[in-house]
């Protein structure tokens, strides 16, 4: 169907104009906001397509830049008049200039400033999704101790099963503590005077040893 229409009219029939001035394109959209056409079937930003229609090749290299001095306020925006041809480090610099606070609102200045090349990163985001990862690891790991078997045997010793790594320890009451084989905590569990503290005795494996080792003896 576009074949019929030229370029120029399959741009301007999928354009709104807004508050703002900009001429917002309706059609698909990346998902990083920017109108997106297919010309010639090659995928393309409409900006751009709008760029080279109306004023011109694009140079080599260059980004076409949604200037925000002359009220451009949209990525889909293809207004030529808000459009202009710039360098990539010119048009970080704009940005720079236009953007001066994080998505969360904290401003992008001093300590809170941290360099990433072209970007620029805001550290109190950085620490809160830092602490956050901490807490989540933290939750993690009570999580993980509910999961623990403990078992005294008649020596005094515990045997100690962490469920998430399917690993068995024995911790001495100093809190020393070794890596011990499945078969080893088997029979450790299997001894009549041992006594389960706390804990839920787990993994079906184990559970399957023991019980095979209690039918097996015929007690
Ligand atoms: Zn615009
Ligand atoms: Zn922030």
């Amino acid at each position: 169907m576009r074949s019929e229409m030229s370029l120029e009219e399959a741009l301007l029939s999928r354009g709104v104009r807004d508050s703002n001035g900009c001429l917002r394109w309706t059609g698909a959209h990346t998902n990083t906001g920017y109108g997106h056409i297919s010309v010639n079937r090659r995928a393309r930003q409409v900006h751009r397509v709008a760029y080279e229609l109306w004023k011109g090749p694009i140079p080599e290299g260059y980004d076409i830049d949604h200037v925000y001095a002359n009220g451009c306020r949209a990525r889909d925006c293809f207004e030529p008049n808000h459009l202009e041809a710039v360098t990539p480090a010119e048009n970080h610099a704009r940005r720079a200039a236009v953007v001066t606070h994080c998505p969360k609102g904290h401003l992008y200045q001093g300590r809170n400033l941290i360099r990433e090349g072209n970007r620029r990163a805001c550290r109190a985001c950085h620490t809160a999704a830092n602490e956050q990862w901490r807490a989540k690891r933290r939750q993690r790991m009570v999580a993980d101790d509910d999961r623990r078997v403990h078992i005294r045997l008649r020596d005094g010793r515990e045997v100690v099963r962490y469920d998430r790594a399917g690993k068995w320890f024995v911790e001495f009451p100093e809190g020393r503590r070794h890596l011990l084989k499945l078969s080893e905590a088997v029979e450790w569990a299997f001894d009549k005077g041992a006594e389960v503290i706390f804990g839920v005795p787990g993994g079906a494996r184990f559970d399957g040893l023991v019980r095979q080792k209690w039918e097996s003896t015929g007690e």
